[in-house]
């Protein structure tokens, strides 16, 4: 049986490059799109997938959402082995951390962090009764302490938290078979990145889908950008 991969914001951008690349190398892969709408426009533009991609309905940011995603997701896949999470909204580009409007940035921390935190929690029984996961945080390098400059606050402790998370999550899980592991896709052109952006999406796939498919002694806990270590 094939493995099963739930990859969230999966209707456009990074997530979508992610969500094919993993169909092409044989996962059964759910788009995971707040629109089932732009899921489906998403999903019908790649036919050579079609029997290995299903769209599902999922808001990370609202509880009722990730509930019902989770229940279709047990009775239409019945297993969850890899989750990939990657739906983010960058809000706060024009603000600074001492003016900011922090309605904007819990926004973002509702997406960014508790969103994953949500999904990991909702999927991660399904892992541990097979003794199998594998999760991938898409963060950024804007979030790293040992960089950490002015600018974007929101967006950018919401990805130092979530890279604090992955840290929380590696070792807890490890002893279950989980490895959990972060990753900067790089300046990517998306609808966040602009159109200016130096790296397409489908480059941008390529250490998300590698952690995706680590090997049982495949690291965790880690944060990488072209499949190296990135320091936090
Ligand atoms: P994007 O083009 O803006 O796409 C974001 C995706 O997240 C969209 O599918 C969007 O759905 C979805 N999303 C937003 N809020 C959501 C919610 N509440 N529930 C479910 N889905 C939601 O972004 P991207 O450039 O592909 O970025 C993908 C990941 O890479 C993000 O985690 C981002 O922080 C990270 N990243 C990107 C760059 C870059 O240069 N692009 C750099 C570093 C890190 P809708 O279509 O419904 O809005």
């Amino acid at each position: 049986m094939s493995r099963v991969a739930v990859v969230t914001g999966a209707n456009r951008g990074i997530g979508l490059a992610i969500a094919t690349r993993l169909a092409a190398e044989g996962m059964r892969v759910v788009l995971a799109s707040r629109s089932a709408s732009a899921g489906e426009e998403a999903a019908s533009r790649y036919p050579e997938h079609a029997g290995r991609i299903s769209v599902g309905t999922l808001d990370v940011a609202d509880r009722g959402s990730i509930v019902d995603f989770t229940r279709w997701l047990h009775r239409t896949h019945g297993r969850c082995d890899v989750l990939v999470n990657n739906a983010a909204v960058a809000i706060d580009g024009a603000q600074d951390a001492g003016t900011a409007d922090l309605g904007l940035v819990r926004a973002t921390l509702e997406v960014n962090l508790f969103g994953a935190w949500q999904m990991t929690q909702a999927l991660v029984p399904a892992m541990r009764a097979r003794g199998y996961g594998r999760i991938v945080n898409m963060s950024s390098g804007v979030g790293r302490l040992s960089a950490m400059t002015g600018g974007i606050p929101g967006y950018r402790v919401s990805k130092t938290a979530l890279n604090a998370l992955t840290l929380v999550f590696a070792d807890e899980l490890r002893a279950d078979g989980i490895l959990v592991n972060a990753c900067c896709p790089g300046h990517v052109r998306t609808g966040m990145g602009g159109a200016g952006a130096e790296r397409s999406a489908e480059a941008a796939a390529d250490t998300p889908v590698w952690l995706a498919g680590l090997p049982p002694d495949g690291p965790t806990g880690g944060f990488f950008r072209d499949r190296r270590p990135l320091a936090w």
